[in-house]
């Protein structure tokens, strides 16, 4: 298991993104909206893992209501794994609740899963294992 990237909630995402190709000196290489989320993302590389920041599409999206209570930052950790449906499986076992009881269309070409912050001592952790 790996990192594959850091989510970052974002008031606004194009300033953000200037600021974050400043600061890592390297270009967004791509952009994507998921609708089911209400969310934008926009893709850094950094080496191995990437950074993922995420702008509300809307006054109802998850990232701005995130925003509202606890303000731009972190938002979650996301762990590349080969088998999410295995993995969900594991750790429903091991007593970690999960939110929601399937993986669902994330950004990137990828099926995603999240496990509940207060599961891993204040991190939102997300799953997410590439389609092919
Ligand atoms: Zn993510």
């Amino acid at each position: 298991m790996h990192i594959d990237h850091i989510g970052i909630a974002v008031s606004d995402l194009e300033a953000a993104i200037k600021t974050y190709e400043s600061l890592l000196d390297s270009e967004c290489y791509k952009r994507e909206v998921i609708e089911g989320q209400k969310v934008e993302t926009a893709f850094f590389n950094t080496g191995e893992s990437k950074v993922e920041l995420l702008g509300a599409t809307d006054h109802e999206s998850v990232i701005q209501k995130y925003i509202s209570k606890h303000g731009e930052g972190i938002h979650h950790v996301a762990f590349e794994v080969e088998d999410i449906h295995r993995e969900l499986e594991r750790l429903k076992e091991k007593g970690f609740r999960l939110l929601g009881e399937e993986p669902s269309e994330g950004a990137d070409n990828k099926l995603v899963a999240f496990v509940h912050p207060k599961d891993n001592h204040g991190v939102l952790v997300e799953l997410c294992q590439s389609k092919s």
